[in-house]
């Protein structure tokens, strides 16, 4: 398949109509939003669900999150909006936090895998939201990444991972966030984070008054463990290099690496620190300021691997407020593997 770019820098741009005909037609373009690129299909169709699933070698027991442009579109996708999902949509749409509420009958099944549950996001992108309008549909889009690969932040990446698979993708430059957004369950008692990101879980207790964070974010799942969100059961993010998280400070980290260097070892560490480390380096971002971290994590990621990386030493990223974004990423990456100095 032939899959056709499209360069949008504005939400007004005439090839905005071609994307949302493709769109309506069941087809799929990769489009930007705020957190990282979407894989995009009409969420409306079940067929097109399964292209999608199809497109990026994805499990299909793991859902895909559905995309509107205005507030009218949720009501019809789901049984009942609680008050607190209102609060929470008032306070952060359109924003990088994702909803789960229980689904309607016009979901097709084959967008929410097994659950009967649906994932709603209102994006930021002025272009993603045109997109949405254009279409006319709200739209399933999970990241428009190879299913295990790390998430794509530009059109770049896309390519890489897309090019063949899929009708279109929209080029409009890097991703601000850089991360996936907050996947938040409405279905437990308390709210529940399933997936960390921007909107952090002290955003949504100023809110509605309290929330809870999944241990899935910290630890992996336990043979037999109930799984509250599909996608944290899955090898995700990783680069072919094995990576590993190193948790010290900086003097620490340094003289680990020189010990352990061997050929093919890169450091994953903050801008600056590249002069003081003995073995080819990528950086993510600047010490301190996770927002500049997950800007850069996956674009870092997909870095070692272009040079070569066998082995991958990454700085440990602080795990407070949307640092517990990035941290999740770098633990999923690195499968667990944790060294403590
Ligand atoms: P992605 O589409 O690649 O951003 O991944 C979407 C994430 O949201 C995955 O981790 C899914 O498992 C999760 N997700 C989507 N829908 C649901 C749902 N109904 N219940 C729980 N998790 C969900
Ligand atoms: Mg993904």
């Amino acid at each position: 398949m032939e899959t056709k770019i499209y360069k949008i820098t504005s939400p007004h741009d005439e090839a905005i109509k071609e994307v949302g005909r493709i769109l309506e037609g069941g087809g799929l373009v990769a489009i930007p939003t705020e957190t990282v690129y979407g894989l995009a299909g009409n969420a409306l169709d079940g067929e097109t669900a399964c292209k999608i699933f199809s497109a990026k070698g994805r499990p299909s027991d793991n859902p895909l999150i559905v995309h509107i442009s205005r507030f009218e579109q949720w009501t019809p996708l789901v049984k009942h909006i609680p008050d607190t999902a209102k609060a929470l949509a008032e306070a952060f749409w359109p924003g990088p936090i994702t909803m789960i509420l229980p689904k309607s009958d016009l979901v097709p099944q084959a967008v929410c895998g097994k659950l009967d549950t649906v994932a709603v996001r209102m994006p930021e992108n002025e272009i993603a939201l045109a997109i949405i309008e254009s279409a006319g549909v709200p739209l399933a889009a999970p990241s428009a990444n190879l299913s295990g690969k790390p998430s794509p932040t530009c059109a770049e990446h896309v390519i890489e991972d897309m090019t063949g698979r899929i009708d279109a993708i929209v080029d409009s430059g890097d991703c601000s966030v850089g991360v996936e957004s907050t996947v938040l369950s409405l279905v437990t008692d308390v709210p529940r984070v399933l997936r960390p990101g921007k909107i952090t879980a002290e955003m949504i207790a100023e809110v509605v008054g309290e929330a809870e964070i999944d241990d899935a974010v910290f630890e992996k799942l336990r043979e037999g463990q109930a799984v509250s969100s599909p996608g944290t059961k899955y090898k995700h993010y990783s680069p072919e290099a094995a990576v590993v998280l190193v948790r010290g400070d900086f003097e620490k980290y340094a003289s680990y690496v020189r010990e352990n260097a061997a050929e093919g070892t890169v450091a994953l560490c903050f801008e600056g620190e590249e002069e003081k480390l003995c073995v080819p380096c990528v950086t993510y971002g600047k010490k301190n300021d996770p927002a500049s971290q997950a800007k850069n994590v996956f674009d870092a990621l997909r870095a070692v691997d272009k040079i070569g990386a066998k082995k991958v030493f990454a700085r440990f990223p602080e795990s407070e407020g949307m640092g517990l974004a990035v941290f999740n990423r770098l633990l999923r990456a690195a499968a667990f593997n944790i060294i403590e100095l």
